[in-house]
């Protein structure tokens, strides 16, 4: 079911390894799509009438476990940050259901110097920071993460395990925005876990206007 919702008002495709930030308006959707498939995305979302509203991943995965709406892999509504928690986004179709909602966290030099020694490979917080920086937001402000399409197994006793993403060429995740909303997608550049299975791929981004 390839939905459509009206007019198609802008299209980009994120590169392999960058991010990109948009602009979403009240009531239009937007879709994360693949392209190539085996691709996750880091993706962060603000008030664009107020960044100082943002979303909040600990929070969503709370009110959506509490409400019996959502598990840590899928859930239909994003809040934003205490003390607002407005909702600002609502997912409106999902062919993938499997994501990594409840965590926030991204792949960073720091992470990527702890793990794997290296020292120059780009990160989404890297990626995210420079998108968002003609927004005038820096990496202070590249908060909470939903990562979209990834595939992590929780264990029982707290662990969990990343493993390769099962999204295939056509998977896609469109979502409502509830107010006007800044967003950044990272294609996250991670090739040295399973993430990725092993390769950086590029995503792209469909905004409608019902
Ligand atoms: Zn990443």
């Amino acid at each position: 079911m390839m939905g459509t919702y009206g007019n198609l008002v802008n299209e980009l495709v994120i590169p392999a390894r960058e991010a990109r930030a948009f602009e979403v308006k009240r009531g239009q959707i937007f879709r994360i799509h693949q392209i190539t498939g085996g691709q996750v995305g880091d993706c962060v979302f603000y008030n664009a009438d107020d960044y100082r509203e943002m979303f909040h991943v600990g929070q969503t995965w709370a009110i959506n476990g509490i409400l019996g709406t959502g598990t840590s892999k899928s859930f239909p509504h994003f809040y934003s940050k205490p003390p607002r928690e407005n909702l600002m986004l609502t997912v409106v179709a999902d062919t993938v259901r499997n994501h990594w909602g409840n965590m926030g966290g991204r792949c960073s030099r720091r992470l990527y110097a702890l793990r794997d020694n290296l020292t120059e490979h780009r990160s989404c917080q890297e990626n995210l920071t420079e998108a968002l920086a003609p927004y005038g937001l820096t990496g202070d402000d590249v908060f909470d993460i939903f990562n979209v399409f990834m595939n992590v197994e929780l264990h029982p006793d707290g662990r969990f395990t990343i493993l390769p993403t099962q999204v295939k060429p056509d998977d896609y995740m469109d979502l409502r925005a509830e107010m006007n909303i800044l967003a950044a997608v990272s294609a996250c550049p991670a090739d040295t876990s399973p993430t990725n299975n092993g390769k950086s791929n590029p995503l792209g981004i469909k905004i409608y206007q019902p």
